[in-house]
C-alpha cells in the first residue's frame, strides 16, 4: 500500500524539480544559521546562490560523523534551542555517540515517512505492531512508535529485554507485525520455541527489520522460520533514524529512499569522487527538510548502490541495494577486504548451521587470523551426524577460501553457546585492539 500516493509517485522530473528548490532553500538555511556551514562553505568559496542544478550539490563540502562530534553536542543545530523538542543520540557502534536534536516539524516528518515505511512493508490500520526496537535516546524505538501510530495500526510499545515476556505478550495480543533487528527476531523465535509458542502458528505476518546488516539468505531462513514476511529497513540518527529508506513489499528488492526528504550519492570512499547509478560505494546524504540539524552531504559510511530502473510497485523514488557493512568495519585479512555480511551469506546457506555466528580477528605473531565460530543447529545434532563436523569445518573453510578469499579457521560450536542480542547484534570480536 502507498501510504502517499502523490509524493512516492511523482514523475522523476518534478521530484527533482522539488529537490533542487528544497536544496537551495537548505543552503540558504545553513549558510545563515550554522556557523559550521557558512565556515566550510566559505573555505570552499562557494554561497548558497550557486546552486543552480542538483549537480552542483558536488561543489558543497561533505560533512563526516567527525564533524558531529567535533562540534559535540549542539553546535551544528540550526534552530534557536526552544525550538527542538526532542534529542535523540546514535547507538555509538563505532565510538562517541553523536547527538541530533527535531523540531515539532521534524518529528511530523518523522512519522510520517515511518507510516510510509511500515504501510510499504505491507502493515495496514489494522495490524498490531510488536515494536521490540530499544526505546530511550536509540532513534529505532520511538521511530518506529510515531509511525505505526501516524499509520493508525496499534503499537505495542516493548523495547528490548525481558525476552521470555515478549513472546507471551506477542502470543497473548495477537501481534500481527513486529519491528526490531533480525538477530532480535531470531532471539524472540528460539525463546518462544523454548516457551510453547511457535511464530509460524501465531497471527504474525510481517517482520519489518533493520539497525544492522543482514543478508537474503538470512531473510529467508527468518521468513521460513516464522511465517511471516521478511522487510528490510533503513536508518540512521543523524539523519533521521528509521524510516530514511525501506523496500516495498512487491519487489523486495532494494530499499526505496524517500527522496522528497533525502537526497542520496554514492562516492568512491577512499577519492570523495561521486560514482554513477549502479556501482558501489559509500552512501552520502543530505536531508532536504530537516530543520534541527540538517546536513548536507553526511558520509553514512555504509556501503551500498542506486538502482533508478523503475520499480514494480509504482513508487519513483530511487532503491538502494541491502548495506553490505560500514566502510570502517570491513575486515581486512592479510590485504583482502571481507564485510561480515559475505560470511553470514555462505554460513545461512549451509545446511546444518545455525544463523548465529561470530567473527573473531586475532594477531599470530605478525600475521591476523580469521576465526569464524558457528552455531550447528539442533536438527544436526538431533540427526546423529555430529561425527562428520570435522567435514563441515572444512567445507566452509573451503566455500570462504573460494567465494571470498580470505582464509578462515572455522569452529563449529554448541546450539545456543553464541550470546543473543537484544539490539544490534555484535558479530566482530577483534582481539587485537584489546592486546
Ligand atoms: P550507530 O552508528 O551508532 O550504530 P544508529 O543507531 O543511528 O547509530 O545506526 C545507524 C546505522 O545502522 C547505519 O548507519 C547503518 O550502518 C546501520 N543500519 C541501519 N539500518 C540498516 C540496515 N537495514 N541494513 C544494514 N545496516 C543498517
Ligand atoms: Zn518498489
Amino acid at each position: 500500500m502507498i501510504f502517499n500516493m502523490e509524493r512516492e509517485t511523482l514523475p522523476r522530473e518534478e521530484l527533482e524539480a522539488l529537490q533542487l528548490n528544497r536544496l537551495q532553500n537548505l543552503c540558504e538555511r545553513v549558510y545563515a544559521n550554522v556557523p559550521f556551514y557558512r565556515q566550510r562553505f566559505d573555505e570552499a568559496g562557494i554561497t548558497p546562490g550557486d546552486i543552480h542544478t542538483l549537480e552542483d550539490i558536488k561543489h558543497l563540502p561533505f560533512t563526516e560523523k567527525q564533524d558531529l562530534r567535533d562540534n559535540y553536542p549542539f553546535g551544528l543545530f540550526a534552530v534557536p534551542k526552544e525550538n527542538i523538542v526532542r534529542i535523540h543520540a546514535s547507538s555509538g557502534t563505532t565510538g562517541k555517540a553523536t547527538v541530533v536534536g527535531y523540531t515539532a516539524r521534524d518529528l511530523d516528518s518523522w512519522a510520517t515517512l515511518m507510516a510510509r515505511s511500515l504501510s510499504a512493508a505491507g502493515i495496514t490500520r489494522s495490524d498490531l505492531i510488536h515494536n521490540a526496537y530499544g526505546y530511550g535516546l536509540f532513534t529505532g524505538g520511538l521511530g518506529a512508535h510515531y509511525g505505526a501510530e501516524k499509520l493508525g495500526a496499534t503499537v505495542i510499545p516493548m523495547s528490548g529485554g525481558a525476552t521470555k515476556r515478549q513472546v507471551h505478550l506477542m502470543h497473548d495480543f495477537g501481534a500481527t507485525a513486529i519491528t526490531c533487528t533480525p538477530s532480535y527476531a531470531l532471539h524472540l523465535y528460539e525463546v518462544g520455541l523454548d516457551e510453547g509458542i511457535d511464530m509460524r502458528n501465531e497471527p504474525l505476518r510481517i517482520g519489518v527489520f533493520g539497525a544492522e546488516p543482514w543478508t537474503d539468505a538470512m531473510r529467508e531462513d527468518i521468513e521460513e522460520k516464522m511465517g511471516i514476511s521478511a522487510v528490510n529497513v533503513y536508518g540512521l540518527s543523524e539523519v533521521m533514524g528509521p524510516g530514511v529508506s525501506i523496500e516495498c513489499a512487491e519487489a523486495k528488492c532494494g530499499m526505496h529512499i524517500f527522496e522528497d526528504h533525502f537526497l542520496p550519492e554514492i562516492i568512491d570512499p577512499v577519492t570523495g569522487e561521486v560514482l554513477k547509478p549502479g556501482e558501489t560505494g559509500e552512501l552520502v546524504l543530505t536531508t532536504l527538510t530537516k530543520e534541527g540539524v540538517p546536513l548536507i552531504r553526511y558520509r553514512t559510511r555504509d556501503i551500498t548502490a542506486l538502482d533508478y530502473t523503475p520499480c514494480r510497485c509504482g513508487r519513483t523514488h530511487v532503491r538502494m541495494r541491502r548495506v553490505m557493512g560500514r566502510s570502517d568495519d570491513m575486515l581486512i585479512i592479510l590485504g583482502v577486504n571481507v564485510f561480515s555480511s559475505q560470511i553470514e551469506s555462505i554460513l545461512v546457506e549451509t545446511d546444518g548451521l545455525s544463523p548465529h555466528y561470530q567473527i573473531v580477528i586475532s594477531r599470530d605473531g605478525t600475521l591476523d587470523s580469521l576465526e569464524v565460530r558457528v552455531e550447528i543447529s539442533e536438527t544436526l545434532i538431533a540427526d546423529g551426524a555430529v561425527r562428520n563436523l570435522q567435514q563441515l569445518e572444512s567445507r566452509i573453510q573451503k566455500t570462504i577460501k573460494e567465494y571470498l578469499g580470505v582464509s578462515a579457521n572455522v569452529r563449529l560450536v554448541e546450539p545456543r553457546s553464541i550470546q543473543r542480542s537484544e539490539g544490534k547484534a555484535k558479530r566482530v570480536l577483534d582481539l587485537r585492539t584489546q592486546q
